[in-house]
């Protein structure tokens, strides 16, 4: 192995700097892993890509991009109790202290601990690079049926999705509004199709994503964003409305659009990060009795159970990748990601 390797920083500009940096040497409980697939989420281009506007655990602080990454591990440190050389690994991508409250519930995504909390890619390095220092009780197993980008997209994408639909329930009887349709929104159509919602229906701007959404079957029923949305869905659903909604979107009128169009003593989650909303108690919920829940990415039992699922409903997140590039162009994937024009964007350290 070569003792220093490429990676990908961003320095804030709508750029991407590659540099050559050292390998780093697993320490105790820590593992070394060769970065298979690593893809760009809306976060690092909201918060880092064209400028650094994150504070506390959206601070970027210069370190190796990248929280979405899966790969294969080829050293371990001493002290690692469960993986071994050659496991195929997903990475948790905060790494929390391990013993506060919300770790100690696998929700590292919450660690109270100013000084251990730490997500790769934004306060420690992440795996946009050839190789990746992880530690142990970040990792879960990568079933040999998934490949490495089923597994990048499951701790950010498809984990944070399975965590929401659990909060909400999806079942059987359910119409389902899923507004926004990037990456995360079509992760949301995938699971509720496999979670055997009876209808779903999505909103976003952007064609590519509408279309993207019908060709892959993740959605029954698409519109256009506009004012019309909330009539439209309940013309596709006996003038009620749906019984669960998922806002992706993180725009204001998306996600008035989802309560609105939410029927009587439904609920209604938002995952999409940022942005405002505006909407009417009475009228708009208390008097419907709906529920509103927000949730914030996952934890670790919720994605080995996850993954546990995507196995038996042969389930590939790496369907929905539209677009990949080796390393030495990040550049332009993180280009394409902001431009907004595609699915998920994934860099591949180490493709031709
Ligand atoms: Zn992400
Ligand atoms: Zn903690």
């Amino acid at each position: 192995m070569s003792r220093t390797m490429m990676a990908a920083f961003l320095p804030g500009n709508s750029t991407v700097e590659l540099k050559t940096v050292p390998v780093p040497v697993p320490g105790h409980g820590e593992v070394l892993i060769e970065v298979k697939a690593s893809t760009i989420c809306g976060s690092d281009i909201r918060a880092i890509y064209h400028e650094h506007l994150g504070k506390g655990p959206e601070g970027y602080q210069g370190v190796i991009a990248g929280h979405e990454p899966s790969g294969q591990i080829v050293e371990t440190g001493p002290g690692c109790r469960r993986f071994e050389t050659g496991d195929r690994v997903i990475v948790y991508h905060i790494s929390g202290c391990g013993v506060c409250n919300d770790c100690r519930r696998g929700y590292m995504i919450s660690c109270t601990s100013a000084e251990y909390r730490r997500a790769y890619g934004w306060q420690r390095d992440g795996g946009m690079a050839e190789y990746l220092l992880a530690e142990e009780k970040d990792l879960i197993l990568l079933p040999d049926s998934l490949t490495y980008l089923d597994g990048a997209q499951v701790a950010c994408g498809f984990g944070t999705v399975y965590e929401a639909l659990q909060k909400v329930g999806i079942n059987g009887d359910d119409a389902v509004l899923i507004t926004g349709l990037g990456p995360v929104g079509l992760a949301a159509g995938a699971l509720c199709r496999k979670m055997g919602a009876e209808k779903i229906i999505g909103i976003d701007i952007f064609a590519e994503r509408r279309d993207i959404a019908l060709r892959l079957n993740l959605c029954d029923s698409v519109f256009t964003a506009g004012s019309d949305n909330v009539e439209q869905v309940r013309g596709l659903t006996g003038g009620h409305g749906v019984e669960r909604a998922i806002d992706c979107s993180a725009n204001a009128e998306a996600r008035a659009t989802a309560i609105r169009a939410t029927r009587k003593w439904g609920k209604m989650v938002m995952v999409g990060e940022g942005g405002s909303v505006t909407f009417n108690p009475s009228p708009d919920i208390i008097h419907d009795q709906k529920t509103i829940y927000g949730s914030w990415v996952t934890s670790t039992w919720l994605m080995e159970e996850l993954v546990e699922r995507l196995v038996r409903w042969n389930l590939h997140p790496e369907d929905i990748v539209t677009h990949r590039f080796p390393l030495e162009q990040a550049d332009e994937a993180y280009e394409l990601m902001s431009s907004g024009s595609c699915g998920k964007v994934a860099v591949c350290p180490g493709a031709e």
